[in-house]
This record gives C-alpha cells, structure tokens and sequence, in this order.
C-alpha cells in the first residue's frame, strides 16, 4: 500500500528556511519584494495569487500586484513590463502565463532580467537550468515536485525517472532537474508509442499531462513512486489530479495527492525563489561598488 506524501511538511520546511533569510536580510536593512503581474480575470490566476499573497506575508516578503486588462495592447504590456523590472524595489516578477493571443511571448519573454525571473520565463534562465547553473531559477512547480522528493528522502541517483508531458513549464525543466540529480531520465508526451509500458518501467513517475486520472495501475511499477502535477476539474466538477489515485496507490510506494500535493509547496518555492534573487542582487551590487 503506498504513503501520501502531501506537501504540506516540505512546505513548512522551506517557509521557515525563508523566514530566516528575510530576517538575516532585514538586519542589513533589505526586505525582499515579489511583483505578481496579471493580465485579465483569470480563476486559475487568481486562486494562485491569493495563495502567493499570503505565503509572502508569511514569511515577511513585500508583494504587490500589477493588474492589466485582458485586452491590454502588446506595447502597453512591454511598457509596464519593462517598468516593473526597472523597479530597483522589485527582486522578484511572477508573471501569469498563457498570456492573452494579443501578446506574443516570443517578444515579451527577454523583458523580464534573467535575475529578477523567479519563475522561468527568460530562455537565459531554461539555459542556466540545462546548464545546471545554481544562480538560475526553474520555474517553481517542477522546483516544488523535487523538493517533496528531496524532503521524503526518495533515491533519485541512478533510478529510472519517466516524466509524462513536455511543457516549459513542467515536464522539459522537470526532466533537468532530475537529470542533475543523476536519475535516467525518459520523457514523454502525446505521441509516445505503449506510454503504459514505457511508464510502469519507471522507479519515479511523474505525471504532468492535464489530464484528469488518466494515469491507471498499468501506468505503475510495482513500489514506483508517483508524484502527480496535474491539476483537473472532474466531470462533477471536483479538483483531482493526473493520477488516478485509488488505482495506483496500491502499487506505488509513495504517491502525491491533488490537492495537497505539489500544488501546496509551489507558493513555497515561490517565497525561497523571492529571497533567493534578493541575496543574488544584492551580492552583485556589493560586488560592483
Ligand atoms: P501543457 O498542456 O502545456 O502540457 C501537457 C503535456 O502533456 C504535453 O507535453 C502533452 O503532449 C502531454 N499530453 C497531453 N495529453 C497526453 C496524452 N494523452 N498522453 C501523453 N501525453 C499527453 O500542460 P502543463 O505542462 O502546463 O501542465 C500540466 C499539468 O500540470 C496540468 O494539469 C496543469 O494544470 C498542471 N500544473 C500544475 C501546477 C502546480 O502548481 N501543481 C502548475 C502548472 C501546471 P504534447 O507535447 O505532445 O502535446
């Protein structure tokens, strides 16, 4: 019978590690600060934002929201873009993606300075992370995915990871990081021929898909560990994951729940990906004085 591992410990974890810093900055008279920038009404947006919000209260981060209209014009979003990373206030810009059609991110995604990106957006930081350069940020949902993993002390070295989906966002950084921590790693997506095979030769399965309990027992390895990324609306409408719990907790020796899985650790990462570009900057600025 698989363990739940829920996010909630590896969250506290990293908060408490966070208020430390903040308070180690704050003797030296700095107080990160997070800009949340939101274009239109999103629910999904605002349910994150709430959420971001008071994590950074907790930990004693300054954050902010820049709200634009869903129907902004590409040069009005440049503009302000541009205003919110000029901000010397500002260590940290989360900005809400898919942005609106109107925009387009191939000449909006350079705007964001590499060391204010907490969640991934400039391609300069993809590099860093392909490059396994620490002063990098990956974007912080497969950050929290590998910090449940850290947290529960799960084996990663020499283990077989199969990651199912291939998004910027998720699966691409995903496969990095555990590659960085020596897993072998196979990633997967709509067009893998016997994805069921392929998966339940995984030791670490992680499912990134989108796909509401797509992921049965024949998915599952027997003892594999399973860590669910998705977020779904079922057809009565509740919140579930990619991973059809029920069925695969029997095989799997540990397996993530949604919610209360890595959904919960995401805002976390959040607050240490603040902190962690204030300490960057301000190192970088004592280094140029
Ligand atoms: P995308 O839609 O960008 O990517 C989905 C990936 O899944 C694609 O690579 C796609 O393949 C693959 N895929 C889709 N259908 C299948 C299938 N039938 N078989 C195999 N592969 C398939 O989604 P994201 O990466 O942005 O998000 C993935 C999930 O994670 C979503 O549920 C999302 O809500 C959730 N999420 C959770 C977060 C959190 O904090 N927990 C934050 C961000 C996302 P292909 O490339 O071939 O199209």
């Amino acid at each position: 019978m698989g363990e739940f591992i829920k996010g909630r410990q590896t969250a506290d974890v990293i908060t408490l590690e966070v208020k430390k810093g903040v308070e180690d900055l704050k003797t030296q008279n700095v107080k990160p600060k997070l800009m949340i920038v939101r274009v239109g009404e999103r629910v999904d947006d605002l349910s994150y934002e709430k959420a971001a919000i008071k994590r950074m209260k907790s930990c004693d981060i300054g954050c902010e929201v820049t709200v634009l209209p869903g129907d902004v014009s590409q040069d009005d979003f440049i503009g302000i873009l541009k205003a919110v990373n000029g901000d010397s206030t500002v260590h940290g810009i989360l900005l809400f993606r898919p942005l609106p059609e109107q925009i387009d991110e191939n000449t909006v995604k350079h705007i964001i300075s590499p060391e204010k990106d907490i969640d991934c957006f400039n391609p300069a930081n993809v590099a860093k992370i392909a490059e396994g350069d620490k002063t990098g940020f990956a974007p912080c949902t497969p950050t929290a995915a590998m910090e449940i993993l850290k947290h529960n002390s799960i084996q990663l070295r020499g283990k077989k990871a199969v990651i199912i989906g291939r998004s910027l966002v998720v699966g691409k950084p995903m496969a990095l990081l555990l590659l960085e921590e020596d897993a072998t790693v196979t990633i997967c997506h709509s067009k893998t021929a016997e994805l069921a095979k392929v998966a339940s030769e995984a030791d670490i399965l992680v499912a990134a898909i989108g796909r509401a309990r797509m992921i049965t027992e024949d998915f599952v390895k027997e003892g594999a560990v399973v860590i669910d990324v998705g977020i779904n609306m079922d057809e009565e409408g509740n919140l579930c994951g990619d991973v059809d719990t029920e069925r695969c907790k029997d095989k799997s020796s540990y397996i993530t729940p949604v919610p209360a899985g890595v959904g919960s650790v995401t805002t976390a990462v959040l607050a240490k990906h603040v902190l962690k570009a204030c300490q960057l900057i301000k190192f970088a600025q004592e280094q140029t004085i």
